[in-house]
């Protein structure tokens, strides 16, 4: 479908996509090329992969992880995906995740490793959120990144890649900003360097691209997609900056890539290698306290079912 007859700004064919960021109409065909230039301008400034380096992508079956797992293929690097189920209580989220995940495996040719968070931790993460009386989405949010860089190291992997995009990072800036978080200021970089046995090295190669940029791209490809929010994900505030980002771009395109980018480059490199020295008494992972917070959570989920089975007994 030809916007109101208007060119690609490249090829001058029929466009049919409009970038109103970049000022740019696109065919499909150009659209993939600028999405692969995009990728690959983000990779070199910020120095996420080496030419045909071996990575593995988080793959949730959303269109952007689909999106980064097709673009770092055809892009040459080696990259295999890496789907953790999360079981959320809505049977039906998982199973479009899992299925749309599954079918991009199948289009590439690629590897799609399969884990599932419940079955690693033990325990749901409703129950570790009842037992250590945290909020479901925080605690679902520090599982998820701990498990995911376990899975990385397990599998003999040095780099993981996740399809944050650029709504996702400014949303998180101006989250961070306005609350003056000054902590999470300091760790936001779209590339954290790894550490042998403890670390993964973490990538964001989509940082770039916006959000409505990516989906235009999965809609030219004709991917089946799962579709949907995190049906937990009520309550959490991120998707109001991701709102006023998002208003901010439609009357100022471009506003997004300026903001992140610029913050990026007063801030002027990543942030500092975590201590190492320290480690978890239980798992051995890098842990400012005597045990991480993983171990922590798992440690008070044990405890209160064992409590409630004991007192099932009574
Ligand atoms: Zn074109
Ligand atoms: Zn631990």
């Amino acid at each position: 479908m030809n916007i109101d007859g208007m060119k690609c700004s490249r090829c001058r064919k029929p466009a049919q996509h409009r970038l109103p960021s970049h000022n740019a109409r696109f065919c499909d065909r150009c659209l993939g090329m600028f999405i692969r230039r995009q990728v690959e301008k983000a990779i070199k400034e910020f120095d996420m992969l080496q030419p045909g380096q071996k990575v593995l992508v988080a793959v949730s079956g959303g269109k952007d992880s689909l999106a980064l797992w097709q673009v770092l293929l055809e892009l040459g690097y080696r990259a295999e995906g890496l789907h953790l189920g999360l079981e959320l209580g809505d049977g039906k989220f998982g199973e479009a995740s899992l299925e749309a995940s599954q079918a991009m495996a199948q289009r590439l040719g690629a590897k799609l490793h399969l884990f599932n968070m419940a079955q690693m931790a033990g325990h749901s993460v409703q129950q570790i959120a009842w037992a250590n009386k945290r909020a479901f989405c925080s605690v679902c949010g520090t599982l998820k990144r701990y498990y995911l860089n376990k899975a990385c190291l397990d599998l003999g992997f040095e780099v993981l890649a996740t399809g944050h995009h650029l709504d996702d990072e400014a949303a998180r800036l101006l989250g961070n900003l306005v609350r003056r978080h000054q902590h999470y200021l300091d760790s936001q970089w779209p590339t954290l360097s790894g550490a042998p046995g403890a670390f993964a090295k973490k990538i964001k190669p989509l940082c770039r691209l916006r959000a409505a940029e990516i989906k235009s791209y999965a809609k030219s490809q004709g991917w089946e997609v799962a579709k949907g929010e995190c049906p937990r994900s009520k309550g959490a505030t991120l998707p109001y900056y991701t709102e006023a980002v998002r208003l901010l771009e439609e009357r100022m395109p471009g506003t997004s890539l300026n903001f992140y980018m610029g913050y990026l480059e007063d801030k002027g490199g990543p942030p500092p290698q975590p201590d190492l020295t320290q480690r978890c008494s239980v798992c051995g992972m890098p842990s400012y306290a005597q045990q991480c917070t993983i171990c922590r959570f798992l440690e008070n989920t044990r405890r209160r079912e064992l409590g409630k089975s004991g007192a099932s007994q009574d």
